[in-house]
């Protein structure tokens, strides 16, 4: 089944033509803001100016024509509103122009189901670690449990934020691992992991101000990875350990962190479970996860008609009834 899958919720505005489980094609636009950090109304301008140019070149590098699309799937939330509105937008009127269905993914949900269609994970627990959004996801009892997350801000914005402080342009993230690649030493910052959850704003903090009494930019860099990676596979862990599960799978920008796929090997491997990363191009914000997961979804007789097709910024991934398992 030929689907085309459309995603805006923060940065990237990003089409997938996918057949089934297979991709076929993806093709994105990532906004960069000219300082500071995303401002949601100029990086929905921005997808609304590429979101044409996107589609195009995702439908010829697929081969496929319009004719042969049976679905249209989109990005329904969580994310920002503007952005969501922009891609939410453009699959509706293709749904409608076509006369094929419509399908609201939910975005983190999309990051587990594509994992699955890729990699050799049957039943995961998800750590997804991007740039506005830290989960540890698994299934259970019909839906994808949050067995932990973030307190307050994703692990991606952290690494972004200390980033610019040093002046470093976004994305900072695989700046940080470059740096921390450089250096075997760390510093003590705090570790926040409460209960299941982690918070990563008392480590920006602290990390500034030990930037100010002259630590190197490298060893704060990897004391930064060391820590923030150490807490999220803590949680991971445990996680596994409570489900039972023997798979962890990757997902989100952060995830092409190799130090964080590194360690979690590790785990895994100590566990005598096995850890699964995607390729790069489908652990970043895309269309086809968006794709692949609409007709998983479409195939276990969900469609998103036109009145319930509205954006929801928050959208919880235990909100799901995942039907299709
Ligand atoms: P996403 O939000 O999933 O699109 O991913 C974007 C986030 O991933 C940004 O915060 C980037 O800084 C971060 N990122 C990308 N590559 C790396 C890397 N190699 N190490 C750490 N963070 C990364
Ligand atoms: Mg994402």
């Amino acid at each position: 089944m030929k689907c085309v899958g459309v995603e805006s919720t923060a940065h990237t505005f990003s089409v997938g033509v996918v057949d089934g489980d297979r991709v076929l094609s993806i093709e994105s636009s990532m906004y960069v803001p000219s300082e500071g950090g995303i401002h949601p109304r100029e990086a929905a301008d921005h997808h609304a100016r590429e979101a044409r140019g996107v589609l195009d070149r995702a439908m010829s590098s697929a081969g496929v024509g319009w004719e042969d699309v049976e679905l249209v799937a989109f990005s329904q939330g969580p994310g920002l509103g503007p952005c969501l509105r922009v891609g939410a937008t453009m699959a509706r009127a293709m749904s409608a122009s076509l006369g094929v269905p419509l399908v609201g993914v939910n975005h983190c949900v999309a990051h587990l189901e594509i994992g699955t269609a890729v990699t050799g994970a049957t039943d995961p627990v998800l750590l997804y670690a991007s740039g506005g959004n830290t989960q540890v996801i698994a299934f259970s009892n019909g839906r994808y449990r949050v067995f932990g997350e973030t307190l307050d801000i994703g692990i991606g914005n952290m690494l972004d934020k200390f980033a610019r402080e040093m002046g470093i342009p976004f994305p900072g993230g695989p700046r940080l691992e470059e740096l921390a690649r450089d250096t075997g030493e760390m510093v003590s910052l705090p570790y926040s992991v409460k209960g299941m959850d982690v918070a990563f704003s008392g480590i920006l903090t602290a990390a500034l101000s030990l930037r100010e009494k002259g630590i190197s930019l490298e060893v704060l860099s990897n004391s930064i990875q060391e820590t923030c990676f150490a807490m999220l596979v803590e949680v991971a862990e445990r996680a596994m350990a409570h489900t039972g599960k023997e798979e962890i799978l990757l997902g989100g920008g952060v995830a092409a962190n190799r130090r964080l796929q590194e360690m979690c090997d590790i785990m895994a491997g100590e566990r005598g479970a096995r850890c699964f990363v995607p390729p790069r191009n489908l652990l970043v914000d895309n269309g086809a996860m968006i794709a692949v997961t609409g007709v998983r979804m479409y195939r276990a007789g969900v469609v998103t008609p036109l009145e319930n097709s509205g954006v929801r910024q928050r959208f919880r991934t235990d909100e799901v009834e995942v039907v299709w398992r």
